[in-house]
């Protein structure tokens, strides 16, 4: 059942607290302070503590995450985040200092953060990080003005980035933002780039190529040595969406790939809670020659002592409040110290293995575009299934009655009736097994009676929203 709204439960006089009697005499607040402040129309709702226990439980309740099971959500990668890091993130000594404190007083803390930029950057292949964005999006954008800044500075005019597309949305659109037209270009029938597109849609107006390797349909790009050649004879730069690097962490670095700029999700990869819009990290790498554009202040060492160095006269400026999700930075430091060099190399080693594994088992009943060898995540499409009377959606929804979360859904836009599958490193077999028996159950109801499937979901508390009419009229106050 659906749970009631916190105003439903409302009833006149019900108090959550009650206050013991007034020992000094009571005052008319209007006759003394007027009402100016006090309103009445407010409304709140009037709830005792157990209304509001039992409410925000039950919402608890309904909620699906992490932690309560499997959630493949392709490109988004949400694995279980040990809760080590929450430990760490919550110690007094890091969640209670000031970020405007006097650096003096706060050197461990900018110690964790120089030796996490240290770390990334090793593990990416960069010269030097800032970790102020505050998500990916938000790293490419931070990433694209640093190009931007860069060709400016030269005194070059580039107007256009290239943005195949299999790219992720927030790809094209940081473009935009960052004052770039998009060009974009075709993938070829194995879900990689067209070299010979490539080559006609590079000229002397070309600031630089946005690419995620793996892409998204979890294929790494064989010609990424040509790819990068062809981008910088034609003086333009590399852009390397690293969202996703639980694909090669350890094993392939985007610096030795030939990239310029690239941004890591921290919250995905490296471990913190995310969805529903943050916290997040989308810390930004550069190579050397990009050094004076990143984001002001950048942190830097003298001898022993850590500080905040503001004397740039080329940055890009700030571009986060303070120096970026403190909280996140500490999770992200807390997961690959707690790794180390070969359990990042295992944890790569075990998404990979994990999507294979599901991907040759529902190839048998879902069709599989791309038969190219995939790493963190792969892409089925759900045609067969649609021709029989239940569509890719259908099977997402039918999936919730299971008790299992769905997919990533109709992207990449390149696959038709997309289902994009990253089951993620932390699954185990059985895991992984039973949300295999649950597609192939779902296959087979809908080979035998579509309509369950194409009614779904029966079970959830909740069903079948008007999502457009969500999207279109939103009413966010009750
Ligand atoms: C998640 C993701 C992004 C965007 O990251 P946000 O933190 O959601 O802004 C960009 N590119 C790829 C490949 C992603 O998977």
């Amino acid at each position: 059942m659906a749970e009631r709204l916190i105003k439903e439960y409302s009833s006149p006089g019900r108090k959550g607290y009650s206050l013991p009697p007034l020992e000094v005499p009571d005052i008319d607040v209007e006759e003394h302070v007027g009402n100016k402040y006090s309103r009445d129309e407010l409304d709140f709702p009037e709830v005792s503590e157990v209304d509001v226990v039992r409410h925000y439980t039950a919402l608890s309740e309904l909620n699906y995450g992490v932690d309560s099971g499997i959630y493949p959500l392709g490109s988004c990668t949400m694995k279980y985040n040990p809760k080590r890091n929450e430990d760490i993130a919550r110690l007094n000594k890091l969640a209670h200092i000031h970020p405007y404190q006097n650096e003096d007083d706060v050197q461990g803390s900018l110690e964790i953060l120089y030796k996490l930029k240290e770390d990334l950057a090793e593990i990416s292949g960069m010269d030097e990080m800032t970790l102020q964005p505050a998500s990916g999006a938000h790293g490419e954008l931070t990433g694209l003005l640093i190009i931007r800044k860069y060709f400016e500075d030269k005194g070059i005019e580039k107007s256009k980035v290239i943005v195949p597309d299999s790219a992720h949305g927030t790809n094209p659109a940081s473009a935009v933002m960052a004052g770039f037209d998009v060009v974009e270009i075709d993938s070829n029938e194995h879900g990689m780039i067209d070299i010979d597109k490539l080559k006609d849609a590079v000229d002397d107006d070309v600031a630089a190529l946005m690419l995620t390797n793996p892409n998204t349909l979890g294929i790494f790009e064989k010609d990424i040595s040509e790819i990068a050649e062809i981008i910088h004879e034609a003086g333009g730069l590399l852009y390397y969406d690293g969202a996703n690097l639980n694909a090669v962490m350890g094993y392939a670095r985007p610096g030795d790939m030939d990239f310029d700029v690239l941004h890591l999700n921290l919250h995905k990869t490296f471990s913190t809670p995310h969805g529903g819009g943050g916290p997040g990290s989308g810390t930004v790498g550069v190579k050397e020659f990009l050094k004076p554009y990143l984001p002001r202040p950048v942190l830097s060492k003298d001898e022993d002592c850590y500080y905040w160095d503001y004397e740039r006269s080329k940055s890009i400026g700030k571009i986060h409040a303070f120096y970026g999700n403190y909280g996140v930075l500490i999770r992200a430091y807390s997961y690959i110290k707690t790794l180390g060099s070969s359990g990042l190399k295992k944890t790569t080693e075990n998404a990979v293995l994990n999507a294979n594994y599901m991907k040759n088992k529902l190839k048998e009943d879902f069709v599989l575009p791309y038969e190219e060898n995939s790493l963190h995540e792969f892409v089925l499409s759900g045609v067969k299934q649609k021709e029989k009377g239940a569509s890719t959606l259908n099977i997402a929804k039918r999936l919730l009655d299971y008790g299992q979360y769905a997919p990533t859904i109709y992207f990449p836009l390149v696959v038709k009736e997309a289902m994009m599958i990253e089951p993620t490193e932390t699954e185990n077999l059985d895991t992984l097994n039973r949300f295999i028996d649950t597609l192939k159950t779902i296959s087979k109801e809908i080979e035998e009676n579509p309509d369950i499937v194409k009614n779904a979901p029966h079970n959830t508390s909740v069903r079948k929203l008007d999502e457009v009419k969500a999207a279109r009229e939103p009413d966010l106050r009750w």
